[in-house]
């Protein structure tokens, strides 16, 4: 057994998905985005339950992971890589018509010699930079992306025109992210005007979706909202403000538990833990729970993290270590050996959310979940 457990909340992905899905158009297309394991929550485990919920297109960063969700999707699912391919994937990418992001001229190229040699079409995306200067096509190289997919009609086929924005999860940008949205327009009709007709034109992230719902074009790539979670708070805020509701309408899907593995009493006076960040002030009953930095529990929470015991919260006293951390339960005298240790989640009054975690550590909620160990085992719970 692992020395603690993810638990993924079947009912409330599928209260998120509902959410989203009110928020789109029926004729949107919803591709759920799982990269970063799923954020966290393990592409294994929430492939098999996303397409219970008849949520069948998955798009991932790599051809790494795009082998992972192929592993364990049911039939009639459609995999979509907006990053990276590593060359060694290049031949089983076409062999089973995975559709991927194209932004540099010379990787279409090479798939497409790759294509031809095996008689196949490739599935591509066309994505346009409109502003973010990461990835995607510059205006200028529009034509020769066009000229070459206009040569190559039998191999290539366009599935998709995409941008994706710069920050739409914040007001600060909205300047920016409108320009991009003029930019991508123009694309668009450009594209169209030179006999390219993508199936799905796509731009939505979760936080776009929030922010500019008429703006979804075929298809919206969500990712954290489908976790429970905001793309930040203020676009909570401006959610909840819009819609005058005041309960949060998604439900978080991951918790984490562990378990104390030790208890020791410790003298008035002495310090606890690596160095002198913990004074004992009064005699201090510590608890051991075996979970550190390198399962994902940042060390950012030393001395300010929460952990709930018993239905009670108490605090993280000292630095997080490797694989262990230290609380101080000394109010309790009936917390024992092996008790359960909720880390992230909720018991029956109390409740840890990952956004706490995150104010306390200035990391994003896509960063802690990121985090989060591989190798700790999900188990779904209903
Ligand atoms: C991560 C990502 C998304 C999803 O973002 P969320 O904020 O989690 O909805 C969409 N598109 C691209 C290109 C991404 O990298």
């Amino acid at each position: 057994m692992h020395n603690s457990v993810i638990q993924i909340s079947k009912s409330a992905l599928k209260n998120n998905i509902d959410f989203i899905k009110s928020l789109i158009d029926t004729s949107v297309t919803l591709s759920s985005v799982i990269k970063g394991n799923a954020y966290g929550h393990s592409i294994l485990e929430m492939v098999p339950l996303l397409q219970e919920f008849n949520v069948n297109h998955f798009s991932v960063y790599s051809s790494f992971e795009a082998k992972q969700v192929f592993k364990v999707a049911k039939k009639d699912f459609t995999i979509l890589i907006m990053g990276d391919i590593s060359s060694s994937d290049e031949d089983w990418i076409i062999d089973n018509s995975i559709e991927f992001f194209v932004f540099n001229i010379n990787r279409l190229k090479k798939m497409l010699s790759k294509a031809k040699e095996k008689k196949k079409v490739l599935n591509i995306h066309i994505e346009i930079e409109t502003g973010m200067n990461r990835t995607g096509f510059n205006q200028k190289d529009w034509i020769q992306v066009i000229q070459l997919v206009n040569d190559h009609k039998d191999f290539i086929k366009v599935k998709g025109l995409c941008t994706h924005f710069a920050g739409a999860e914040s007001l600060n940008n909205y300047v920016r992210v409108k320009k991009q949205q003029i930019v991508f327009n123009k694309a668009i009709k450009f594209f169209k005007t030179q006999e390219i007709e993508p199936q799905q034109i796509h731009c939505s992230c979760s936080a776009a979706v929030l922010a500019f719902p008429t703006k979804n074009y075929d298809m919206v790539r969500v990712g954290i909202l489908q976790y429970g979670l905001w793309p930040s708070r203020e676009s909570y805020i401006a959610y909840i403000s819009k819609f005058k509701i005041n309960t949060n309408p998604l439900k978080p899907v991951l918790s984490w538990k562990s378990y104390i593995m030790d208890i020791k009493q410790v003298p008035k006076g002495d310090f606890i833990g690596y160095g002198n960040s913990y004074l004992a002030e009064n005699e201090t009953k510590v608890a051991s729970i075996p979970i550190g930095y390198g399962y994902g529990y940042s060390r950012g929470l030393s001395n300010l993290g929460r952990v709930i015991i018993d239905n009670n919260r108490y605090s993280v006293i000292s630095t997080i270590n490797m694989n262990m951390f230290l609380a101080d339960i000394t109010s309790n005298d009936s917390i024992a050996i092996n008790d359960e240790v909720i880390l992230i989640g909720s018991s029956t009054d109390l409740d840890i959310s990952l956004s706490s975690f995150c104010n306390m550590t200035d990391q994003l909620n896509y960063e802690v979940l990121s985090r989060i160990d591989k190798d700790i085992p999900r188990n779904i719970i209903k």
